[in-house]
């Protein structure tokens, strides 16, 4: 029997990597549909080679472009058209490889239906990760980490028979490109450097947040919920070799630890074939003496503020984690395209979390309207900003 697999973010890199490993073991795994944002050329490679029933495209004009062209294919557009992919019965494990919050409603619809799910797309569980898990709670869902770091704990916490005997997490994290720059020497970076990550080769908003350290800090919120552990147990440590993906601290001191490749088909492959750990695909045997030395060295959180104000915004929960997302997308957008500084980025964010005010929590419709309302703060603030410097 195959595994059957809805694939939202198909075109993406995770999405990409993700058709690698179907493809390498199509004897295991099926294809059943997929969603994409902006590049239809490569959906219709997708649909000539997997042959999928059900495609959603994030416009409308692309989606009637591939109802003329297969129609006997179901064609859906827009967020509704997520939603409906995700309640299509057919499929094992929905792998949600979207970035941004707009994966997050058809995350929760799958959960609801009782679906399992792989999750990628971090932004997600950090908006809604107590609705995410409480949800998955009640229907049985499983939630299959792929960020390398979760998927690397989630391997190790299988080899720990009394889970209350887990301490500490320590989440590893490379620095991304601008690690050995100081502060003052970050006024001025271009695009073109940011985007030149280290070790790892992913898409645009991920390799920016990981040069802001948004990358690492979303990564303890997705822990936390993850895994239940407080935040506070939750720690993160510069390594920059990227081979050892996280590591667990036991009661009586043992840590045990995950090493690999910087190659995300591994994670992605484990949340496929769980709990098998299968071939991989033109395998080139890991070999810890081609690297010879690895290094750990205390994260600064002066140097990372974003770091900082994730534990934070971790802590207060509710809408917070919301507010830093949101206001971290509009803004790592906005450095995309030009419109603003690099250290812009943490401006924005930092105002949005603290000019954000909650009280007493909030449900998933408030959360919804919090990244909302955060998004169109931030870009007024943005417009604000390019005026001023056109002045
Ligand atoms: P990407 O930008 O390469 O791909 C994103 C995918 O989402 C694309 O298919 C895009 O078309 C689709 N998409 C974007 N906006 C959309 C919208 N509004 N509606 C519908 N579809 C939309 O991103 P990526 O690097 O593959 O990352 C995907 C997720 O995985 C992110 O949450 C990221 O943080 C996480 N992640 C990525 C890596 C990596 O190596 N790339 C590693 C760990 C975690
Ligand atoms: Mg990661």
């Amino acid at each position: 029997m195959t595994k059957k697999i809805m694939l939202m973010g198909a075109t993406g890199s995770i999405g990409t990597q993700t058709l690698e490993v179907i493809a390498a073991h199509a004897n295991l795994f099926e294809l059943v549909g997929f969603s994409y944002g902006q590049n239809i050329d490569k959906a219709r490679e997708i649909i000539k080679a997997f042959s999928p029933k059900i495609v959603v495209s994030a416009q409308e004009s692309d989606q009637q472009q591939l109802a003329a062209e297969f129609p006997d294919m179901t064609n859906l557009f827009g967020e509704d058209g997520l939603i409906e992919l995700v309640r299509t019965e057919d499929y094992d494990i929905l792998f949600n490889a979207i970035v941004g919050s707009v994966g997050l409603l058809p995350t929760v619809e799958a959960i609801n239906l009782g679906h399992d799910v792989a999750l990628a797309n971090k932004e997600a569980m950090v908006v809604a990760g107590y609705n995410i898990m409480t949800d998955a709670a009640r229907t049985g869902s499983k939630i299959l980490p792929v960020d390398s770091e979760h998927s690397a704990i989630f391997q190790v916490l299988q080899g720990v028979a009394c889970q209350d005997d887990v301490r500490s997490l320590t989440i590893t994290a490379s620095g991304g490109s601008f690690r050995d720059k100081k502060r003052e020497e970050l006024v001025d970076v271009t695009l073109a450097e940011a985007l030149a990550h280290p070790n790892w080769s992913m898409g645009a908003k991920i390799t920016l947040d990981s040069a802001t350290m948004v990358n690492k800090g979303l990564e303890v919120i997705e822990a936390h919920h993850l895994f239940g552990v407080p935040y506070e147990n939750i720690h993160v440590v510069l390594h920059r070799e990227s081979i050892v993906h996280s590591m667990i601290t036991l009661n009586d001191g043992v840590v045990l630890a995950q090493l690999g490749a910087s190659d995300m088909r591994e994670p992605i492959q484990y949340a496929l074939s769980y709990p098998k750990h299968l071939k991989m695909h033109n395998e080139k045997p890991f070999d810890l003496t081609e690297i010879g030395a690895l290094h750990f060295e205390k994260i600064d959180l002066v140097r990372f503020p974003m770091l900082d104000l994730a534990y934070r915004v971790g802590k207060l929960g509710g809408g917070y984690p919301a507010v830093y997302n949101a206001a971290n997308e509009v803004a790592n957008q906005a450095f995309l395209d030009g419109k603003i500084s690099f250290l812009e980025i943490e401006q924005l964010i930092t105002r949005a979390v603290f000019e954000h005010m909650e009280f007493d929590g909030q449900t998933l419709n408030q959360i919804l309207a919090t990244d909302k309302e955060t998004r169109q703060k931030v870009r007024q603030w943005i417009a604000d900003l390019t005026s001023d410097k056109e002045e």
